[in-house]
């Protein structure tokens, strides 16, 4: 099992093994050890099917401190449907990590609820751009300790008018965190929010 070379911990494999998920797919090969090894940004061009949530997913989820229930992560994506994939995704990554625990934050929905589940402690955040200013804005959500900070589908988000969102909310996010984007293609509005908020990210494309 090509997995067990990729520098995954047991309680990920084990959860690999219950997913019949076999070899890595490309992007995984290619992420998972440079973000597991290295505290860096990345820029990494792959289309959705490749498996990219799990190129993520896998060395997020290794590096959270479950103990510590503060939000740690935030993986933002452009619409409700993607960020309740991406979250039952991250949820069966890590059934056998006690206290990990991940927040679907998205429009259409109750943000009560959403800022309930969030202050119960909530290690990663999945949201939508839009859903996620208003709950910052309410003061419903503290991401100024966050370690990670995940853009999916990034040309989608910026082609759906998220540009704004974006920049203001990594604005409200510390400059020592990580940055992982993910993108399709890479046109300029991209190339700009990389630019602005990334050092010297690691390259991928697959
Ligand atoms: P994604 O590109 O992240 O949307 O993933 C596409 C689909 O492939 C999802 O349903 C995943 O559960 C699945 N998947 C991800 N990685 C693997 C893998 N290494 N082997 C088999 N299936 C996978």
């Amino acid at each position: 099992n090509k997995f067990e070379q990729l520098g995954l911990n047991e309680s990920l494999l084990l959860a690999i093994k219950d997913l019949g998920f076999e070899n890595p797919s490309e992007v995984q090969e290619k992420a998972i050890p440079v973000l597991l090894e290295q505290n860096t940004d990345l820029v990494a061009l792959a289309q959705t099917g490749t498996g990219k949530t799990a190129a993520f997913g896998f060395p997020l989820i290794q590096k959270i401190d479950a103990e510590d229930r503060s939000t740690q992560a935030l993986i933002l994506s452009p619409t409700r449907e993607l960020c309740l994939q991406i979250t039952n995704e991250i949820k069966q990554y890590s059934k056998y990590v006690k206290g990990l625990h991940t927040v679907a934050v998205y429009g259409g929905a109750s943000i009560t609820e959403q800022a309930k589940d969030v202050k119960r402690g909530a290690q990663i955040i999945v949201a939508t751009p839009g859903r996620m200013q208003d709950m910052i804005n309410r003061g419903f959500v503290n991401i100024k300790n966050i370690n990670y900070c995940i853009l999916d589908e990034a040309d989608e988000m910026l082609n759906m008018g998220f540009y704004d969102d974006i920049v203001s909310i990594l604005s409200d996010t510390p400059d020592e965190k990580n940055t992982w984007l993910f993108s399709a293609t890479m046109p300029a509005e991209v190339a700009r929010i990389a630019k602005k908020f990334m050092v010297s990210p690691e390259e991928i494309t697959v």
